[in-house]
């Protein structure tokens, strides 16, 4: 084009496409889930400023909020139309090629260690997946703030942008032009593209079309005789005269014949009625399922759970929660600037999902929406934060969120609606879901006690570990509860680099002597949850490497020895004390007191840590954090 200008993609985008362009990948379908989601996205934006000002959606047909998609099999051109936001020139540079965005990289990195490419969309590059199927892709967006452009690549390294003055006016929104590569035609079939529509995007809340073809028969009559014939038809039906006319009528039937023809319309491909404002016991687990895959841009993962509601009262909303059943890439190591991943709906419009008070910090890996009743339509991204019936949806949504990982815990059945169950047989528990989320996302349950004080009581009970009594299958603290010693007031646990060690630990020798279950704590984040949680059903916690270790109740006989065994080595430990020069030789720190001691069975002392300072393993993680 003449008046294009050219740019250059940024290296890493550029990088990104190469490979994209060049991959093997099988599954290059995921493209058109992408490309419907962005035409989604910009409808919703769309709709979104036309609450506050709706002259912003035009009239008449330009006003229709929806996906039109349409073939050219010779050319072997794919179109998505859709009437959203559209892109500005500033926006096309930004948004399609010259900015980097935090996922390339990300996304590259994922690619290179063998990840999918099917996940492209959770890393916020899906566009470019639309170099899976095409060699040459035009997007021609009109915003209503300019005019309308036209963006074209070959993916080689850069890209062009041009004023498009002489193609048809779009009015408002996007075309995306894909110019298939020549062994991807079949995306240029129709039935190929109806499977994919029904595949993926059956939950896009906009109607997609499709310019499609069908046969239609229609009787026409005989040419020959056709002429004189059909005068005298209509002149007979005007008339009110009747036998001799209609035995007319049947000899002349067999003059005409069938004829099929092909008809062009547009046909509507999903059912775009929003999942969560329908009956859950109209809605199958399987369209959950689906449901959770377009949420969570993927395939063919299953979520652990699902839980959809409606919540009633001062505030009203409906909502899906599902537990995934991985953890999105990076989502531990990126923990403090993970992105939100709930969507918030305002009575069926779409608000944002980069809300992040909608969910606590450590549930953010949970996928899923509200659709609130109560807010104000008028409400925006920046206003949200004023309206009070958001902590009451937050804390519902909190309460509902632990339910269901309760219920997962215990080995229920996902949860289909609140008032189900009744009359189901009960299967016997089965935990293994649980296992598969407790490794995934055990972390965050423990993150969770330290920074949701309230309920940290219920997230104590999600809690899995091992212990001297379980050293091989995960337990939890009412399991040990339920095996506690008679007599037994307080629940021992130690933390260390792994179970083999602490069990082995000189700390542990009369504990276990005397047949009392402790923990092994493991992870580095054990301790600091500890802190957090001082006791759990009115169990007080102790950890065994602590100087203040109690084994149980002494009686008189026992004080009374250990009395005279103090006495006995009073002198003794007083020495012990002041040989600190040759304790720091050895141990590189102080003493502060040397005691006499029941705690051990055959070692002949220990190191024990006060009662109030840091454990040698909590020493040990800030060392390492400390590097
Ligand atoms: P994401 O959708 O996660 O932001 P994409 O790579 O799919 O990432 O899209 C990049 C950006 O390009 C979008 O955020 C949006 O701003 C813009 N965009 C893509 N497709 C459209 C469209 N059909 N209409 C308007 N803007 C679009
Ligand atoms: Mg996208």
């Amino acid at each position: 084009r003449q008046n294009a200008e050219k740019f250059e993609f940024q290296a890493e985008v550029s990088r990104l496409m190469d490979i994209i362009i060049n991959s093997l990948y099988s599954n290059k379908d995921i493209f058109l889930r992408e490309l419907i989601s962005n035409a989604s996205d910009a409808l919703d934006k769309l709709r979104l400023l036309a609450l506050k000002d709706s002259a912003l959606l035009g009239e008449g047909e330009e006003a229709a909020l929806e996906i039109r998609i349409r073939v050219d099999k010779e050319k072997r051109v794919l179109q998505i139309r859709d009437r959203g936001i559209g892109m500005t020139k500033k926006d096309l540079v930004n948004n399609l090629g010259t900015i980097a965005k935090s996922g390339t990289a990300a996304f590259l990195e994922q690619m290179q260690k063998g990840g999918d490419v099917n996940l492209i969309g959770q890393f916020g590059v899906g566009f470019y997946s639309v170099y899976l199927v095409a060699d040459y892709v035009e997007v021609i967006t009109k915003h209503n703030d300019d005019k309308q452009y036209i963006w074209e690549s070959d993916a080689g390294g850069n890209y062009a942008i041009s004023e498009d003055t002489e193609g048809e006016r779009i009015g408002r929104g996007t075309v995306i032009n894909i110019h298939l590569k020549e062994d991807e035609a079949h995306y240029a079939e129709e039935a190929k593209l109806k499977e994919l529509v029904a595949k993926y995007s059956e939950f896009i809340n906009f109607p997609i079309y499709l310019y499609a073809s069908k046969e239609v028969s229609n009787e026409v009559p005989v040419e020959d005789e056709e002429g004189e014939d059909e005068a005298t038809e209509t002149e007979e039906a005007d008339s009110d005269e009747s036998e001799e006319e209609s035995e007319n009528d049947e000899e002349e039937k067999p003059k005409t014949k069938t004829v099929k023809e092909t008809v062009w319309d547009w046909e509507v491909l999903n059912d775009n009625k929003a999942i969560w404002l329908r009956d859950p016991k109209d809605v199958s687990e399987q369209e959950y399922n689906k449901f959770y895959e377009a949420l969570a841009k993927t395939t063919g993962e299953k979520p652990l759970a699902y839980s959809h509601f409606k919540a009633e009262g001062d505030v009203e909303f409906k909502s899906v929660l599902f537990i995934p059943s991985k953890a999105p890439f990076g989502f531990l190591d990126n923990y403090y600037t993970n992105k939100p991943s709930m969507k918030l709906y305002v009575r069926r419009v779409f608000i944002t999902d980069e809300f992040d008070e909608l969910m606590p910090r450590y549930l953010s890996f949970l996928r899923g929406l509200v659709d609130s009743d109560t807010l104000p339509l008028s409400v925006s991204r920046e206003t949200l934060q004023q309206h009070s019936s958001l902590k009451t949806i937050k804390k519902k949504m909190v309460r509902k969120a632990l339910d269901m990982l309760r219920k997962l815990a215990e080995g229920d059945k996902p949860e289909e609606s609140d008032e189900d169950a009744e009359g189901e047989e009960a299967a016997p528990a089965d935990t293994s879901k649980y296992e598969t989320f407790w490794t995934e996302f055990g972390k965050v349950i423990k993150l969770g006690i330290i920074e949701d004080k309230p309920n940290a009581q219920r997230l104590a009970k999600l809690v899995r570990f091992h212990t001297s009594h379980s050293p091989d299958k995960l337990t939890s603290f009412d399991e040990y509860i339920s095996r506690m010693k008679e007599g037994q007031k307080q629940i021992y646990y130690i933390a260390g680099e792994s179970k083999e060690a602490l069990a082995k630990s000189p700390f542990l020798e009369q504990l276990l002597k005397k047949g009392y279950e402790v923990i092994y704590f493991t992870d580095s984040i054990d301790e600091y949850m500890m802190q957090n949680l001082p006791e759990y059903d009115d169990k007080k916690f102790q950890n065994a490497s602590k100087e203040d270790l109690k084994l149980g109740d002494k009686d008189k006989k026992q004080k009374k020895q250990e009395k005279e065994l103090k006495e006995r080595f009073k002198e003794l430990t007083e020495r012990f004390k002041e040989l600190t020069v040759w304790w720091k030789d050895v141990l590189g720190s102080e003493v502060e007191k040397v005691k006499v001691s029941h705690r051990l069975a055959s070692s002949p002392c220990v190191v024990v840590t006060g009662a109030q300072g840091w454990s040698a393993n909590m020493e040990r993680i800030m060392r390492a954090q400390a590097l």
